[in-house]
């Protein structure tokens, strides 16, 4: 790729794999580089990193202190998702770089994958699915019983966008629902508890939508596990790091709670062995996002945070914590 092929347009560093379209749109718009295609990123960035002035990642290309110390004059980053535990937001904040993301856009289908997965483990729909493809309903099989979902307790960790709407989806199955988030949040007509584990104690299905990051880090700890009743479903659609995933697994294995449902996982594509095995368990790849059309309604606020940016000197929707 020629370097120089825009010379008039900003120059921009795209860090890890963005969707094909939208690295078109980059291309078109700016003099973009894709630095995960340098077979030698390091020598990249030591002879021209001092080019660029806007920056676009993802979950997958992850922004940290080393990175910034290659990139003397940038000025901007965009992020394409909501959740930017990818970014070294304290070096990031240092340097004085305001950076975007993409919220509200995702908001509705990550809600919805959080309730298809909460149905899916409660009602059995996956497991049932693989006891009819493995022959065993028309060989004379009884699939076992499973668990209602309308009318019971659902916890909420983190009533921000994406608990809002699941809560609201909650509604809808008449469940009373309850949230814990560092404060009460105004306006918000549910019971909230102070911690979590007071959260976990009160939830027949326990959905984490908290943000996550080193302040979220473990924020499901091995007490908060234990302290989940037996019936209880946990569903994790926010970040894997906000679970101790080992004290998890030790109580799905253990059978100490009736099952769980996850999006996202400590160390992705990497999913526990233990969890594999067992049918009380639905297992997605990090999809809550994933539909055409919220994922193209990401790569254009991802586009326009940088043409806004660009033009007037102001980010769509900057990151202002
Ligand atoms: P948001 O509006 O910023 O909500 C984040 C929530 O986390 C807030 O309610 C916040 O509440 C809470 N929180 C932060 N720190 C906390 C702490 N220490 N203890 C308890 N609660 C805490 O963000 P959103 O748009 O709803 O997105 C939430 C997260 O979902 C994202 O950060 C991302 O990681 C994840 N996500 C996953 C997928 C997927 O594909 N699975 C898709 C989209 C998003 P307080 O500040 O009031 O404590």
């Amino acid at each position: 790729m020629n370097d120089v092929a825009s010379p008039g347009r900003p120059r921009i560093l795209q860090v890890g794999r963005l969707m094909p379209s939208l690295e078109a749109a980059l291309a078109e718009n700016f003099n973009l580089r894709p630095l995960w295609r340098e077979a030698d990123a390091d020598a990249y960035l030591a002879a021209h990193g001092a080019e660029f002035t806007g920056l676009v990642t993802s979950l997958w290309g992850p922004v940290d202190a080393a990175l910034l110390a290659r990139l003397p004059k940038l000025r901007v980053i965009a992020h394409f998702g909501v959740g930017y535990d990818a970014l070294d937001v304290a070096a990031i904040r240092a340097r004085g770089i305001p950076f975007s993301n993409t919220p509200d856009v995702l908001t509705d289908c990550t809600a919805d994958l959080a309730w298809a997965a909460l149905l899916d483990v409660a009602r059995g729909v996956s497991a049932a699915e693989r006891f009819v493809r493995r022959g065993a309903w028309a060989s004379g099989g009884k699939f076992p019983l499973q668990t209602r979902v309308s009318g019971k307790r659902l916890g909420i960790l983190g009533l921000g966008r994406i608990g809002r709407a699941i809560a609201r989806r909650g509604a809808g199955f008449g469940m009373r629902v309850a949230y814990h988030s560092r404060h009460p949040q105004a306006g918000a007509d549910y019971a909230w508890h102070a911690t979590p584990a007071a959260l976990a104690a009160h939830s027949d299905f326990f959905v984490i939508a908290a943000a996550g990051g080193p302040q979220t880090r473990g924020l499901v700890s091995r007490e908060v596990i234990a302290a989940l009743p037996p019936q209880a479903y946990l569903v994790n659609i926010a970040r894997g790091s906000v679970v101790d995933e080992a004290a998890l697994v030790e109580a799905l294995v253990e059978k100490r709670i009736a099952g769980a449902a996850l999006d996202v996982f400590e160390h992705e594509p990497h999913v526990p062995e233990a969890l594999l095995a067992l049918d009380n368990v639905v297992l997605l790849p990090h999809i809550g996002s994933a539909t055409r059309e919220t994922r193209q309604a990401m790569a254009d606020l991802t586009l326009a945070n940088l043409q806004a940016f660009f033009r007037d000197g102001q980010l769509l929707t900057p990151v202002e914590a």
